[in-house]
């Protein structure tokens, strides 16, 4: 039997993944998207109806690429007809935030923004405890990652790519110019070239990729972990509630309107990087830590009085972490390899999804790499690998 081919492969569809399809069929090429399970699934990182769409970064990079982003993601939302980031502005504070480093950020890239005194914050956000000053930033919003997957894979449909759903790869063979997938169950597709957007499943794959160990070497070490969120009650549903990030001595947590996913009801809270090390996203078990909901209710109680501190839902997801948080993305003979996860990658999908792309469709690795924010690229690339002029 002759194996399926297709230029372009796509490795997974979460947010990166639909965001690189997306922007390789809207470039006119053939792409073939696989998927585990579906698109956004339920195991990965890019389900559900709430993640932080924030300028607000210690670094002017990233939030410039915010930036970047924001007009990406405004092109889909008109592209898709459909409302994928709702406003609702951001509360940074706690010292260990550093409000006010983040306000030099926003001044220095020309976001709006106000530092403000606990007592003027308190005033204007009663359902809060501040403990610093507070930055606010009124362009901050709530993204619906799961229908921004949908939207983008939708797209990337309506240009001729294809979704093979319940298709796991299992390894990947180097094969002449290009490259062959396949799967437990024998089937196999052939590429010319491969994007891998695995989010958590990741450190279980890259052995497999036919990628060279001098290559593995410079990924960095990724930490995945099986985070717990909460959705609490509002006290006053008529309130505005804007997203938060919080961090002290004690706790690093955040919370943003649940949206969907809480039936419009509350807001979801979580501590940034509270749950445990798995080896992959495939170990997890989906159970709460009581004790991490101990804690996130006491927090809830001390911090967000505008909260009932009984949390009325909650779940599990996975996070993939880098040391430095910095993302990564870089290319390999015809192998890009994208990991934009740490937490903090679903506002930057959609610009992740054009750099993997022109990165991926570029003539050469050494042109193609160079489309790509020297943050992303891994550290040191061996000198003798051989590289293919794609
Ligand atoms: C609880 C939570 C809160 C977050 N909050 C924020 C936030 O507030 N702001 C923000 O910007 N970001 C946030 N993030 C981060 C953001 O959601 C992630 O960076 C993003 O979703 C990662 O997308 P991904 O496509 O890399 O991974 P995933 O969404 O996990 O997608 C990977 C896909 O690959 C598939 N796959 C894996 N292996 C294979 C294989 N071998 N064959 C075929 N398919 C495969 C999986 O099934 C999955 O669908 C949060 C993440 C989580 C989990």
């Amino acid at each position: 039997m002759s194996a399926d081919r297709s230029k372009f492969v796509v490795v997974g569809a979460g947010l990166a993944g639909a965001a690189t399809a997306w922007q390789l069929a809207t470039a006119g090429h053939e792409v073939t998207v696989l998927e585990r399970g579906v698109p956004a699934d339920s195991a990965g990182s890019s389900h559900g109806s709430a993640r932080i769409f924030r300028y607000a970064y210690p670094s002017v990079a990233y939030t410039r690429m915010v930036v970047r982003s924001w007009d990406l993601w405004r092109e889909l939302e008109e592209s898709s007809r459909t409302q994928l980031i709702t406003p609702s502005g951001a509360l940074d504070f706690g010292a260990g935030r550093e409000p006010a480093l983040l306000a030099g950020v926003l001044e220095h890239v020309g976001i709006d923004h106000e530092l403000l005194a606990p007592a003027e914050a308190s005033h204007r956000w009663p359902q809060f405890e501040f403990d610093s000053s507070v930055l606010w930033h009124p362009g901050a919003g709530v993204i619906d990652a799961e229908t921004s997957v949908e939207a983008m894979i939708s797209l990337a449909s309506t240009q001729g790519a294809r979704l093979f759903t319940g298709w796991e790869m299992s390894g990947i063979d180097r094969v002449g110019h290009g490259y062959m997938l396949h799967n437990r169950a024998g089937e196999e597709i052939h590429a010319d070239r491969v994007v891998i957007t695995a989010g958590g499943w990741l450190p279980s794959l890259l052995g497999r990729l036919s990628l060279p160990a001098d290559f593995l070497a410079q990924v960095p070490a990724l930490q995945v972990l099986q985070e717990q969120a909460y959705h609490f009650p509002y006290r006053d549903r008529a309130a505005p509630w804007p997203t938060f990030i919080h961090k002290d001595e004690v706790i690093g947590a955040y919370g943003l309107p649940g949206g969907r996913d809480a039936s419009y009801q509350g807001q979801k809270v979580a501590e940034y990087c509270g749950g445990r090390a798995i080896p992959s996203a495939g170990h997890q078990d989906g159970r709460v830590d009581p004790a991490n909901r101990d804690r996130i209710v006491a927090y809830v109680e001390r911090h967000l009085p505008g909260l009932v501190p009984e949390p009325y839902a909650e779940t599990t997801c996975v996070f993939t972490n880098t040391p430095t948080e910095d993302f990564v993305l870089d290319r390999y003979d015809g192998i890009t390899l994208v990991s934009p996860c740490s937490g903090h990658g679903a506002k930057f999908a959609p610009l992740i999804g054009s750099l993997a792309a022109n990165a991926a469709a570029a003539s050469s690795v050494e042109a193609g790499r160079n489309l790509i924010p020297p943050e992303f690229l891994l550290p040191h690339r061996p000198a003798h690998h051989e590289e293919g002029a794609w």
